[in-house]
């Protein structure tokens, strides 16, 4: 079928609508209508090259929801009409890492920037040529093709536009205070960058009860968003937020930075590093849970 896609023909360049060719799911794959996808700052990172493209043309796009239209041979979890979000690491359930509670590692996760699917071969193609998907999944089309393993099935009652957050913004801010940063009850912590991923940093840190939130953030028209969503304390840089940190905490510096800037750099690791206390913990990047998740194995009596 022909469908509209945004692509990146060169780097540095420009996302611009195409029309792309799609090939039907083969085994273990799915059909997949975008309904909404965020545009998420790698899709930016990809078109300004501070992120290394594999393959181009690339059709971006990793944080998508959608409807199934059709399932390829063998697809066990999904059938049409199915409302599913997508993951651009693609969780099997069935290896050793997905079986330990870690699908954020899976096996499957080594082919995301590849561009071609699990099979090796691409489902996109531009005048005949590849076109490569983003994360496997590439949602900057009106319809696209992706592994079963790349799909989550939510409730048909979730809003599809908020939905497609859920793909890589939300858990990515949110994993990293609850998990990369592990906030505790209590603790006094910064979020740099109030984005999409801050913002839900923002959240998870308020959830897992930090007793302060301070944002720095230099759009002040984000500033009432981040007081409504859990932040106690904004401004619009590194430097005025620091005597409040200090104030609350004895001069210590905070428990845990979280960097959500949209292209680090040294410089804001290094404040972050400063305005952190001696046992601080840091985060720029999403990581696995600090400890494992408990077993759920149980002795049946
Ligand atoms: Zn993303
Ligand atoms: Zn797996």
């Amino acid at each position: 079928m022909k469908v509209r896609a945004a692509l990146l023909r060169e780097v540095p360049g420009k996302w611009e609508v195409n029309e792309v060719e799609l090939d039907p799911p083969r085994e273990g794959e799915v059909l997949v209508r975008i309904v909404a996808n965020g545009l998420c700052h790698s899709d930016d990172h990809f078109a300004t090259g501070d992120i290394p493209v594999g393959h181009l043309p690339l059709c971006g796009g990793h944080e998508a929801s959608g409807v199934v239209e059709e399932v390829g041979p063998g697809v066990r979890t999904l059938k049409p009409g199915d409302h599913v979000v997508t993951a651009f690491v693609p969780g099997c359930g069935r290896c050793r890492w997905c079986a330990g509670g870690q699908q954020n590692l899976c096996d499957n996760g080594a082919l995301m920037l590849e561009g071609h699917q699990l099979d090796g071969s691409y489902r996109m193609h531009l005048d005949g040529e590849p076109v490569a998907q983003a994360g496997l999944v590439s949602g900057f089309a009106e319809y696209s093709v992706m592994p079963e393993y790349s799909c989550v099935p939510i409730g048909a009652d979730m809003p599809l536009e908020l939905a497609s957050l859920l793909g890589c913004a939300v858990p990515t801010g949110w994993g990293s205070a609850v998990n990369a940063a592990a906030v505790r009850p209590g603790d006094v912590i910064v979020v740099m960058g109030a984005g999409g991923i801050g913002i839900a940093a923002v959240q998870g840190a308020a959830h897992a009860g930090a007793a302060r939130v301070v944002v720095v953030e230099p759009v002040t028209s984000k500033h009432d968003l981040c007081l409504d969503l859990g932040a106690t304390d904004v401004f619009t840089s590194v430097d005025e937020a620091t005597e409040l940190v200090r104030s609350l905490t004895n001069g210590q510096g905070a428990d845990a930075a979280i960097i959500c800037v949209g292209v680090l750099t040294s410089a804001d690791v290094g404040a972050a590093f400063v305005r952190s206390g001696r046992p601080g913990r840091w985060s720029s990047l999403p990581q696995p849970p600090a400890t494992r998740p408990r077993s759920t194995w149980r002795r049946s009596s």
